[in-house]
């Protein structure tokens, strides 16, 4: 049953498979630096959202040496908008580290892969078998889907995830493994979806135990999740000529490195404010954002000022959206240039 199931699954991803810009095309092999960067960027992310960014990081930086050649700054404002900035982070680091400890070639077993800077149990899989052809367990969100339906895994997730996994190998073959992995998302991307799945075009119709109950969009049972903390926090426009100021983040933490306007902690306590020089700072609004493990309010604080002062860096204001501003932050920009015209008024009503 379990050959029958995964036979049918790769004669279905031959006819259907999805026309990704990371996969090889005919006989070709998948080049391991797109594969690798494609899973990075895929973590969390939708394949829409991760298109422009992959065409842009594979023209901007073609090999896995360019990529460890270039300014890191660069980089994460390349990365920008895209999230979860710590991906960005670990890809100069595992690309530095490709270099210099495996001359620029990716190592092709997934113990090797393992030892690289962000590079997890599932990305070391991915990689082993879609660019390297070895057999491996392959078990994204999609796929965690498609197989907790198909063996009806009572058991909720995360704790369900050994389960699944043993179930993915089960029915994991020995060749093609990198086209089963790929089939698996296929199918769990566009026919075993989340709330309605169309289990009358399913390649695996005959062999789905969640299918055969009547009702498969109740798997992947999930236990109940923690309430999401709201924090709060401030951030500041300061402009001076033109120009407003910026700083670049702590390496550490949260948006590491990146460049920002000048902000508070962001704490469920109202924070103490840190406004990054003395002057008649108004109050210009606040926007919402949400990260994985907490919801943010940021309320952002104006101020003209004429002073030399302030650590950072200048930006044009007609040029924020050239400076690859992580996104919570991105969103201020209009909040902000609102209240520039809003004092320009004044400032014409009072002549
Ligand atoms: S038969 Fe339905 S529930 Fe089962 S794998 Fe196919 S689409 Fe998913």
């Amino acid at each position: 049953m379990l050959v029958d199931a995964s036979n049918a699954l790769l004669t279905w991803y031959d006819a259907h498979k999805r026309d990704l810009p990371w996969r090889a095309v005919a006989e070709e092999i998948a080049d391991p630096y797109r594969v690798w960067l494609s899973e990075i960027m895929l973590q969390q992310t939708m394949v829409a959202a991760v298109r422009p960014y992959f065409h842009r990081f594979t023209t901007l930086w073609p090999t896995v040496e360019d990529l460890a050649a270039a300014d890191e700054a660069e980089v994460m404002k390349a990365w920008a908008g895209l999230g979860y900035y710590a991906r960005a982070r670990n890809l100069i680091a595992c690309a530095r580290a490709i270099v210099a400890q495996h001359g620029g070639r990716f190592p092709n077993s997934e113990a090797e892969l393992l030892q690289l800077p962000g590079v997890g149990r599932y990305t070391a899989a991915a990689i082993a078998a879609i660019a390297f052809g070895r057999r491996a367990v392959v078990v994204d969100g999609n796929v965690e889907r498609v197989v907790s339906r198909l063996f009806a895994v009572k058991e909720a997730l995360p704790g369900a995830k050994n389960r699944i996994y043993d179930r993915t190998d089960a029915i994991t073959p020995a060749h093609r493994s990198g086209d089963f992995a790929q089939a698996m998302m296929d199918l769990g991307a566009t026919i075993c979806v989340p709330k309605t799945p169309a289990c009358g075009i399913c390649p695996l119709h005959s062999f789905c135990a969640a299918r055969a109950e009547g009702d498969p969009a109740r798997y992947p049972i999930k236990a109940k999740k923690a309430e999401r903390p709201t924090r709060i926090g401030h951030a500041y426009w300061l402009e001076r000529g033109g120009e407003v100021l910026l700083v670049r983040r702590p390496a550490k933490g949260l948006l590491g490195n990146m460049l920002a306007f000048p902000s508070t902690e962001w704490t469920e306590a109202v924070p103490a404010g840190a406004a990054p020089a003395r002057a008649p700072w108004e109050q210009a609004g606040s926007i919402d954002y949400v990260f994985t493990h907490f919801a943010l309010t940021l309320h952002l604080h104006c101020a003209m000022t004429d002073d030399d002062g302030g650590d950072g860096i200048w930006w044009p204001v007609d040029m924020l959206e050239e400076a690859g501003l992580p996104t919570v932050f991105a969103k201020l920009i209009a909040r902000g240039r609102a209240w520039r015209s809003d004092q320009r008024l004044g400032l014409r009503q009072d002549i």
